[in-house]
Formats: C-alpha cells, sequence, structure tokens
C-alpha cells in the first residue's frame, strides 16, 4: 500500500507538472504559442469541438528529418546482366554445368519510384500493398550506424517532396501509371531462378559478387558455408512502480530484415523477441527492423519516413537490447499498437483494419511538442493518423531525453489512442453519423476507459492507480476527466469499498464488462447512460444514472 502511494504521489506531481495523462491538451492558453492564422482556426474547432481527436494535420518541419544515416561507398551490385553473364562463362570455363543451357536473362529490376506527394505515397502503397518500399538506396553502405539512425533523408529534395522509394520487382511488373519511377538497373537474381539446380544458384551469385569487388572468381560455393540470419530483440521498460521496471521485455511482432545489398528476407519476432528470417546468406547481412507492418506505419513525425532501427553489419545474430534513444520511443510504440491490434482488449472492436477501401494507420512519432497542445492526438481523416509527442508544450521532454522514463504513460496515451480508433470503427460499421455527432464526453470517456483497462496485464500500478481516481484534473477540459467506464467495471476501486457508510448501496452497484459497455455504445452522453440502464432494477439503475451524474459534474 505504502509503495501505491508513493507511486501515486510521483504520478500527481508529474501529471501537475507535465500536464497530461492521455491526450489531454495542456492548458490552452492562446497567447503563449506562436500561432499562425491556420493554427488558431484549429485551436477554436478544438476547444469547441471534439477534444483529441483533431482533424487537422501538425505542420512538417525540418526536425522531422532528424536521424538520417549517411551514405557511404557505393556497392558494385553483382546481379546486373554483365556480371551475371561473366560469372556463367567462369563457371563453364571450368567445365561445370555442361548439360545447362545459359540462364542468364533479366528476372528482376532494380527500380525506384519518385512520389511527388504524400498523396502519390499513399497511391503507391494502395497499388500494391506487398511490395516492399525502401526509403534509402540498397546499393549503398551506410556510414557507422548508430541507434539514432532511423532513416535516411535525400537533403537536396524540398522539405515537402517524399524520399524515393527503392525496391526490386519482377522484371514484368506492371507498374502505377500515376507515379514516376526509374529503372536502376536490369538483373538475374539465380536464388529467384527456380528453373536452375540450387547449387548453380549459389555459385553464381558467389562469382558474381567476386567478380563485381574486383575478387578472384576461383571460390566456389563449397567452400563458402550458407548461414541464416536470426536473433533477437527486446528493450529496457521504463516504467517507474511497474513489476517490469529496468527489465528487458521482448518485442513482439516486429519485422527484422536481413539484406546483402539487393537480397533481403524477413523474419518476425515471436513472443520471446525471436526471430530467424527465411533465406541463407553467405557472408555478412545488413540488419535492420522495420517500425511498421501490415496494420499500420510509424512514421517521423509530419513527414512521411518511415522509422527504421538500422542494425549492425555482421555474420552471425543480432541480439538486440535496445534501452534508451529514438528506437526505445519507437519499441514502446510498436507494443502500444501491437497490444491495440492483437493483443488482449477483451472482445471490443479493433481498430480499423489494413484492407481495401481502408489504409494502414499512420502511427507520427514526433520528437518534438504539438502545436495544438496536446501530448497525443488522433487524426479522424483517411488515412487515420495517431501522433505522439516526446515534448509537453513547454519544451520538457516527456519519456526523457533519451526516451528511457515513463513508458508505462506513453503506453496508456497510445491505449488512450487507440481507443478513439476502436470507437471510430464501431462507429464505421454501424452508422457513420454517430461518429459526426458524437458527444465529445463520450468519445474521451470511452477511449480513458479503454486505456485503464488495456494496461491492466501490462502496467499493473498504474491501472490500480487510475482505479481510485474520482477527481476532476482538468477544470478548463472535463471531457478528458470522466472515468466513469471504469466504475462501471470496477465499482469498487481497488477494494477500499466504495462508501463504507452505506453499505446497501455497495449491494446495489452495477458491474458491467467493457465489452457490454461498449454493445450499448450511444454518440450521447444521455444516450449511452440509458442503454446502459436498460432492464436494471431500480437501484442499479439509479448507480448508472448516479456514476454518469458524478462524473459531467465533477468539473463543476
Ligand atoms: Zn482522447
Amino acid at each position: 500500500m505504502k509503495n501505491r502511494r508513493m507511486f501515486s504521489k510521483v504520478l500527481v506531481l508529474l501529471i501537475v507538472t507535465l500536464g497530461f495523462t492521455a491526450c489531454e491538451n495542456e492548458s490552452l492558453n492562446n497567447e503563449s504559442i506562436n500561432t499562425t492564422d491556420k493554427t488558431q482556426v484549429a485551436f477554436d474547432h478544438e476547444q469547441d469541438d471534439m477534444g483529441c481527436i483533431v482533424s487537422q494535420e501538425e505542420p512538417l518541419t525540418p526536425s522531422d528529418y532528424e536521424g538520417s544515416i549517411t551514405l557511404g561507398n557505393e556497392i558494385k551490385i553483382p546481379q546486373t546482366i554483365e556480371n551475371m553473364q561473366r560469372a556463367w562463362e567462369k563457371l563453364r570455363d571450368r567445365g561445370l554445368y555442361p548439360e545447362v543451357e545459359n540462364p542468364v536473362k533479366v528476372n528482376r529490376l532494380y527500380v525506384r519510384f519518385l512520389p511527388k506527394s504524400q498523396n502519390q505515397v499513399l497511391e503507391l502503397s494502395r497499388y500494391d500493398k506487398a511490395l516492399d518500399l525502401f526509403g534509402f538506396p540498397l546499393h549503398y553502405e551506410f556510414e557507422s550506424i548508430t541507434d539514432e539512425n532511423d532513416s535516411y533523408r535525400d537533403r537536396t529534395l524540398p522539405l515537402e517532396t517524399p524520399n524515393p522509394f527503392y525496391t526490386v520487382v519482377n522484371h514484368d511488373y506492371i507498374f502505377p501509371s500515376s507515379i514516376p519511377y526509374e529503372i536502376i538497373e536490369e538483373l538475374y537474381m539465380p536464388d529467384e531462378d527456380r528453373t536452375i539446380p540450387p547449387d548453380l544458384a549459389d555459385n553464381l551469385e558467389l562469382v558474381a559478387e567476386n567478380i563485381a569487388e574486383g575478387k578472384s572468381t576461383d571460390e566456389l560455393s563449397k567452400t563458402s558455408k550458407k548461414w541464416r540470419p536470426e536473433g533477437r530483440i527486446r528493450v529496457v521498460d521504463h516504467a517507474q512502480g511497474e513489476p517490469t521496471d529496468g527489465m528487458a521485455v521482448p518485442v513482439k511482432g516486429v519485422q527484422v530484415m536481413a539484406r546483402r545489398g539487393l537480397k533481403w528476407s524477413w523474419g518476425i519476432t515471436d513472443e520471446y523477441g525471436v526471430f530467424r528470417v527465411k533465406k541463407d546468406f553467405k557472408k555478412e547481412v545488413n540488419y535492420s527492423l522495420r517500425w511498421s507492418n501490415h496494420e499500420w506505419y510509424i512514421i517521423k513525425g509530419s513527414s512521411v519516413t518511415r522509422a527504421w532501427y538500422f542494425g549492425p553489419k555482421k555474420e552471425g545474430e543480432w541480439d538486440s537490447l535496445i534501452d534508451g534513444s529514438i528506437q526505445s520511443y519507437y519499441a514502446q510504440i510498436h507494443r502500444g499498437a501491437y497490444h491495440s491490434y492483437y493483443g488482449e482488449n477483451y472482445g471490443i472492436t479493433r481498430p480499423m483494419h489494413n484492407k481495401p477501401g481502408n489504409d494502414r494507420m499512420w502511427i507520427r512519432a514526433h520528437k518534438k511538442a504539438s502545436i495544438l497542445g496536446y501530448v497525443a492526438h488522433f487524426y479522424e481523416n483517411v488515412p487515420h493518423a495517431i501522433s505522439v509527442f516526446a515534448k509537453a508544450k513547454g519544451g520538457e521532454w516527456l519519456y526523457g531525453e533519451n526516451f528511457d522514463e515513463n513508458h508505462h504513460i506513453l503506453y496508456s496515451s497510445l491505449m488512450h489512442e487507440f481507443g478513439h480508433a476502436s470507437q471510430r470503427n464501431l462507429f464505421y460499421m454501424d452508422n457513420q453519423l454517430k461518429w459526426k455527432n458524437l458527444d465529445r464526453i463520450v468519445g474521451e470517456s470511452w477511449a480513458t476507459g479503454i486505456a485503464v483497462e488495456l494496461i491492466k496485464e501490462v502496467y499493473p500500478n498504474y491501472h490500480s492507480y487510475f482505479l481510485d481516481w474520482s477527481e476532476c484534473a482538468y477544470v478548463d477540459n472535463p471531457y478528458y476527466t470522466s472515468y466513469v467506464v471504469k466504475d462501471l467495471i470496477h465499482p469498487n476501486g481497488n477494494d477500499d469499498g466504495f462508501d463504507p457508510n452505506n453499505p446497501q448501496y455497495e449491494a446495489n452497484l452495477v458491474e458491467f464488462t467493457l465489452k457490454e459497455i461498449e454493445d450499448v455504445m450511444g454518440h450521447t452522453w444521455s444516450e449511452w447512460r440509458e442503454n446502459l440502464k436498460q432492464g436494471l432494477p431500480k437501484a442499479k439503475a439509479d448507480n448508472v444514472q448516479d456514476r454518469f451524474d458524478y462524473w459531467i459534474t465533477v468539473c463543476d
């Protein structure tokens, strides 16, 4: 108990000093912010309307491109037609494969797309959802890599112009008609040619690589062992007061890539954070981790640049323990997103899946403060976006300059925003008008309720801290202080007894599940309340009424 009280004190202090629980505006003092007219409109909109559900995106700034790797030497591509042709001749000169016809032909293309705008980036990802798009060239070495290197930016491009996307496609790929592209090199990739013996593919690959690098071509694949890249991805949790504080926790469901030049293969981490890619390699590979998957992108701030973790170039396993740096930020965001889409959510509606007619969620990880004054928000237009901010409006770091503090608060903020995403999906399936006319206090109460409930198994002490919450935290923004949902699920709070002077009252407490509360979701406060009261005995219905009345007046 003592610990919890201590914990609460620390937390209240945090809330007071930094001014956040989930996505609420910090006190919206317009004068203190350097606003343009455009921003001012947004402020007015936010004040009157939907809370941390926003319909304006934060502006792009040069700081959104911080963290770019520097390109080193150009890699000579082994799989050019010329190199492969020469490799084939070398093998024939040695009398090998007399029965096989010359297999060298164009079977792949190394290309880059040149989208001119965010819309074209979207168009491209909608055109071919399976295409691996790399925002960095594959035929360059990277200069020494640090954890802060999370992307590549071609700084000769204007601020608003997206990076080119590099990839390798089939030789007969049908390109989208509206997006400019360039073929950098025609390729023969022997390991993609199913018509030749595997050992021939290995030998062609090896000899061509040696030709490209200007080395001796005597070596054959028998003397060079193949190996399968694998490893483990974990992050140190920095969640003060929680059982996992200071511990290494696995990063589950993350896509890890092993790449050697233009050849790559993916693995996905399991519940222990362990991965193994699907192809064998010879010699060393570049390990990297893509903080995106089929359902979402983690994006750098307001740009369209996807966040990566560029790991080591090596032969052998990659056992990565992320501790601090921007990568801790991404890892925690990934954990929250993974939980929202695939983890325990007690049967409520998931955020919208990436399916025809809908895009991936854009999770914008900002290193700066929100100009709208939030610590996180949900962008309601398509493509939907969740923004999290590393700094409070006054410039204080919310999660530490090195992203090694308050991980539980970051997680909880994410669950709140994904709560909005989940409700948006609920109303898509049900009635879009309901979303448009959603009462601000209903939206915020539900998102807050989801966050409190979903963090239960991840951060039990933070969950339990909220169960005792009964105060008005934001006089100016009572929408955010409604904890009606946790009262309906956990009427006894932390078993401290709700009202010791009135045992009869306690006997009549309602106890719903999260799913039951969602099932009767209304778009107005009174509709939701009345739906919940339906069919209950009077005393219990009165209890529902009492909780709704309490939370709508707590800040009066
Ligand atoms: Zn919210």
